[in-house]
């Protein structure tokens, strides 16, 4: 793993992002998630790292990693994709939605793209001199750098490597096609069942999230796995829980595996209180009486 251990700091790369356009009125919009950024020259979109330059928009991250770990498959977490095995994980900088509750705010709200130079040969190296069966793209949002980690999923195919995203799911449909033809496994982020709360908490939107939920299971070989972080007062009440695994037993089936997480406040936003353990236990009941077969909880040593 040397040679990623560098640590040698590089700001941004110059490659050509894709899905955007020039509108009439000079003005760039991305269309890679659902916030349509309309970026003028020399500004870059709420993500950071996709950066207009000139009359180009460029993928600000190629190439630039932070964080590098060997991880077990389930601190991804998925439970049931290559169970036992190690995952190389990395992520960069960058996130396309805001949430205030964020764990990796240092990455996902960086104020300056900078990170370990990389290629995608030398990740898929690491990875199998690791003794990985995957890389996961995680950390910060890995459909902001989607180039980047599908040129990274290219090379660990032939290579032998499964591919793992972490993800929000806010994305449009003609990338996200893209995207989860080079992924094997995703753990998507159903963040809560009320737009109140993705407009609130996270400056997003819940029926893109749902779509992509349904796009994956449906019209895709990608193994689906759901997480759920429980947050006190935002979206934890028995009602919603109810609605939210409903609508997966009904939209997803039931054998989708589920994880229910704890939250922690952090330094950045303490708005709610620790998850207390009972919410955790009531809402694994709530979803198993609803027919949800792979209930998993998360964090539990967070739980109070
Ligand atoms: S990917 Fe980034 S630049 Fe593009 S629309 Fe989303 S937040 Fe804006
Ligand atoms: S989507 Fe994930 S990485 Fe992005 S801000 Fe929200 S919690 Fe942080």
């Amino acid at each position: 793993m040397n040679a990623l251990r560098i640590k040698q700091r590089y700001s941004s790369a110059m490659k050509t992002a894709r899905y955007w356009h020039m509108r009439k009125d000079g003005v760039i919009e991305c269309t890679l998630c659902p916030r349509h950024c309309r970026i003028a020259d020399g500004k870059h979109g709420t993500c950071l790292v996709r950066q207009r330059k000139g009359d180009e928009l460029i993928a600000a991250s190629y190439g630039l990693i932070c964080g590098l770990a060997v991880d077990p498959i389930e601190k991804k977490p998925l439970t049931h994709f290559l169970p036992g095995s190690t995952t190389l994980s990395f992520g960069t900088v960058g996130c396309n939605l805001t949430c205030k509750f964020c764990q990796n705010w240092h990455l996902a709200r960086a104020n300056k793209i900078e990170g370990t130079r990389t290629t995608p040969k030398q990740i898929a190296k690491t990875a199998l001199e690791a003794g990985c069966e995957s890389v996961a793209f995680t950390y910060n949002e890995p459909t902001v750098f989607l180039e980047f980690a599908v040129d990274t999923a290219k090379v660990c195919h032939e290579r032998g490597l499964k591919t793992v995203a972490v993800t929000n799911g806010w994305i449009e449909p003609e990338p996200r096609k893209e995207f989860y033809v080079h992924m094997d496994a995703a753990n998507v982020d159903l963040k809560a069942f009320t737009d109140r709360f993705y407009q609130t908490l996270c400056g997003a939107t819940l029926q893109p999230v749902l779509d992509m939920l349904v796009y994956i299971r449906h019209e895709t070989n990608v193994h689906l796995e759901v997480t759920t972080l429980l947050i006190p007062g935002w979206n934890d009440s028995p009602a919603e829980i109810d609605a939210m695994t409903k609508w997966a037993v009904v939209n997803l089936g039931p054998d989708v595996p589920w994880h229910f997480s704890a939250y922690r406040p952090t330094r950045e936003w303490n708005e709610a209180t620790p998850t207390p353990l009972q919410t955790l236990l009531d809402a694994k009941s709530i979803a198993e009486h609803n027919g949800l077969q792979h209930v998993h909880l998360g964090n539990i040593g967070l739980a109070v």
